[in-house]
């Protein structure tokens, strides 16, 4: 497949774009994409065992998926995410990743970079970084086989962990992503930090968040609060002003020289400094990972071959993103605040 010829032309807008500016006057950089749907694990906080996935017909081709990243480049986003479902189970990414690199060699994109299982890289992390993808984020929530595949239900620790050789060797940065769970991996979180310290990645430990019907919320939901206050028995912090667009806070841990960052949803707000947006694979786009607002752009982008309908449903739609999110796990009826599951929008 090659994007090179109309749709590279297509990413020239007739006259400079205005930059998205929502109302509360934060400027839109940073677009999340989920390219799939689909994933090879089946990991307990984010989906049931037995999904139900989107038909072919309805998900945004890899063409499609080009064209519309391309036209928020043209908007002003500097920097894309891929994601998922899992983005390396789509079939053809590489085409996508190497097709979006030209914004990359342009200087109209500042990363290309994705958040993966990790399950896959053996096969593709050179071809990522022959892509211009500098650093990507794996999750990981335990170093213990069984325990993995408990959390995953379908995951092998061990394919992860060569993904994790694989992607060093060939020269990404690896940040690992962890999601802390109650009674789960709560005492194993200090053990991964201190591994992936020494092998010299950044670790985010993220709260869990109240999306999609997956069951019992309330028995997974642990407090960062809980987390810090444990790890700080075992190490010491220093916090640290460093920011990578996203919304973890991060500290310096002193016995590891490394950073970990923790990302707390539900009981700090990140709200007020958010740059961010969120496609789905069928072209949905979320303004707010918490509101269930949202714009549909595959109409428009279906309906003509020129991007103007494109341009204008974003603009439309960034004028309606909210201020901050309603998360909220209902311990009444024990229902999660959106019925959306992570998966759908990419986290
Ligand atoms: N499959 C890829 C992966 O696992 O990295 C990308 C998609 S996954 C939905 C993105 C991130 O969302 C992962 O780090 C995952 O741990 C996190 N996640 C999924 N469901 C979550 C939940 N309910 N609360 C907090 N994080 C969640
Ligand atoms: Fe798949 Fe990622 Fe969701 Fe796990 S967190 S089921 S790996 S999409």
């Amino acid at each position: 497949m090659n994007f090179a010829g109309p749709i590279a032309a297509l990413d020239r807008p007739a006259a400079p774009m205005a930059p998205l500016i929502d109302p509360f006057a934060r400027a839109i950089t940073y677009l999340r994409v989920s390219v799939t749907d689909r994933c090879d694990f089946r990991c307990v906080y984010c989906m049931a065992e037995h999904m139900s996935f989107l038909p072919k017909a309805e998900l945004l081709t890899l063409e499609e998926l080009d064209r519309l990243c391309s036209a928020f480049v043209a908007k002003g986003v500097r920097k894309l995410r891929l994601t998922g479902g899992e983005p390396l189970v789509r079939r053809g990414i590489m085409t996508l990743f190497s097709s979006l690199s030209r914004h990359l060699q342009s200087g109209a994109l500042d990363e290309l970079t994705l958040t993966t299982n990790g399950s896959q890289l053996v096969k593709y992390a050179s071809q990522l970084k022959d892509c211009g993808v500098e650093r990507i984020n794996v999750s990981l929530d335990t170093l213990d086989p069984d325990k993995f595949r408990a959390i995953t239900r379908w995951g092998d620790l061990g394919q992860v962990m060569a993904g994790i050789d694989a992607a060093q060797a060939a020269g990404l940065k690896v940040k690992i992503n962890a999601v802390a769970l109650k009674g789960v991996n709560e005492d194993e979180l200090g053990d991964l930090v201190a591994w992936a310290h020494g092998r010299g990645m950044d670790i985010t430990i993220i709260e869990v968040m109240p999306l999609g019907d997956v069951g019992d919320r309330l028995d997974q939901y642990l407090p960062l609060s809980m987390v810090r206050a444990r790890l700080a028995q075992r190490f010491t912090f220093e916090d640290i002003d460093y920011k990578t667009g996203g919304p973890a806070r991060y500290v310096r841990v002193n016995e590891t020289g490394g950073r970990l960052g923790f990302i707390t949803p539900m009981t700090h707000n990140f709200c007020e400094s958010c740059n961010r947006v969120r496609i789905t694979c069928t072209g949905t786009l979320y303004m707010c990972l918490g509101q269930e607002d949202a714009a549909d752009l595959r109409a428009p982008l279906r309906a003509s071959e020129s991007n103007d309908a494109v341009y204008a449903a974003i603009d439309d739609a960034i004028t309606r993103k909210p201020k901050g999110h309603d998360f909220v796990i209902d311990r009444r009826h024990k229902r999660p605040a959106l019925a959306r599951h992570m998966s759908v929008t990419g986290g």
